[in-house]
């Protein structure tokens, strides 16, 4: 039985986050984006506890599981991520400011450590720790316009002022800060994306970044649409506001993955000993997001006797292309398709660790073991 009467995924998930340098305390939100996946996956996805985690279970999570970033270059760190499925809005938990002081004195906070806001909860005592910490703070001002974010976001003008007015204090308090975005095609067409660069000019934002969210089958038709931006489209906004206005636009989950260097590097040493099992005939599993970065490596390293085939998410579908949302039932409809379209006897099947929990599970709870009665193969994670 899992700790503080949780069940025990809800707590796993946790762990897990707090593991990965992710300090998330709930999935309430006060900001209701249209997109947010958190309102639309299906409920295995994220954690399903509807309240705020409490101090004590907070305090439990810091000093059980976070992971210093210093002791793990692998982990994400950030603090209350928003742009994840499995997390609301730190700023909205009444102990805040208590749990920012507490992984400061306890030394948990790194130089790069991110904290990510809707912007609409700060408070005064917010704003003087932040001022004090060597950390990244990026608002998630997904349309800086109040008309387009009321659109983007279903909170009250008042709390969609707000997060606009939490920038302005920011500048005045010297408070470095970024501002995140999501690209609606509507906006993006019709020149209110232009017009958040071009009103945000005389502030000193340290980052820009463009993030489009993915969706699922669950997600509704109109808001597919509007996310639905071919990135050639993106990468020539970028260019523009760029030529116009000198800022950089990091676009997110659009540029080729081959440029990520520390990836590359962690699978090929991940896939190394993979190298030695001989003339056994491994059929490497990946998500489609991957497909390019492990195609890449595989070349590279110079693998033999294999072949490398992306899973596509029959169980969550839409645009959902990380290996974390697959499941075993999308791993034997791939691998079937692989055999039924004149494939070789597999003798090592290796997939992703990423789609498993520490039980080895997928989201249904069903064991990657399965794949191994079915195939007759081993499975190899990495
Ligand atoms: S601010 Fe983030 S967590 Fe909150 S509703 Fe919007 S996307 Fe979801």
């Amino acid at each position: 039985m899992a700790p503080f009467n949780m069940p025990e995924s809800v707590y796993q998930a946790y762990k897990s986050d707090f593991q990965n340098g992710v300090v998330t305390l709930g999935n309430l939100c006060s900001a209701k984006c249209t997109f947010c996946s958190q309102y639309w996956n299906p409920s295995g996805v994220i954690q399903n506890l509807e309240r705020l985690l409490t101090w004590e279970e907070v305090k439990h999570f810091i000093d059980e599981y976070l992971v210093k970033v210093g002791e793990n270059p692998h982990v994400s760190p950030s603090i209350g991520s928003a742009l994840h499925a499995n997390s609301g809005e730190f700023f909205l938990h009444p102990n805040a400011a208590r749990i920012l002081e507490y992984l400061k004195t306890n030394n948990k906070l790194e130089d790069n450590q991110m904290v990510i806001s809707n912007g609409m909860n700060f408070r005064k005592e917010h704003i003087e720790l932040l001022k004090g910490l060597k950390i990244g703070i990026q608002l998630s001002l997904f349309a800086t316009d109040v008309s387009a974010r009321m659109d983007v976001m279903k909170g009250s003008l008042s709390q969609n002022q707000r997060a606009i007015d939490t920038l302005d204090l920011f500048e005045s308090q010297g408070i470095e800060y970024g501002v995140t975005i999501v690209p609606y095609k509507k906006y993006l067409r019709n020149g209110v994306m232009e017009k958040i660069f071009s009103d945000l000019k005389g502030h000193h934002v340290k980052e820009f970044v463009m993030h489009k969210p993915g969706y699922t089958k669950l997600t509704p038709a109109n808001i597919v649409e509007e996310l639905n931006i071919p990135d050639q489209e993106l990468l020539d906004f970028g260019a523009m506001i760029w030529d116009k206005y000198q800022m950089n636009v990091r676009i997110e989950g659009v540029l080729p993955v081959e440029k990520n260097v520390s990836e590359f590097l962690r699978l090929s040493k991940s896939l190394e000993p993979l190298r030695n099992l001989g003339n056994k005939f491994k059929l490497f599993l990946c998500s489609p997001k991957a497909h390019s970065l492990i195609k890449l490596v595989l070349r590279k390293m110079e693998m033999q006797d294999y072949e490398l085939k992306p899973v596509e998410s029959h169980v969550f579908g839409g645009s959902v292309d990380c290996a974390g949302l697959l499941t075993v039932e999308d791993y034997v409809i791939a691998i079937n398709e692989y055999l039924t379209g004149g494939g070789k006897k597999v003798d090592f099947i290796v997939m992703s660790k990423r789609s498993f929990d520490i039980n080895k599970e997928d989201l249904k709870m069903v064991s990657v073991y399965k794949l191994e009665e079915i195939f007759n193969a081993k499975v190899l994670l990495v």
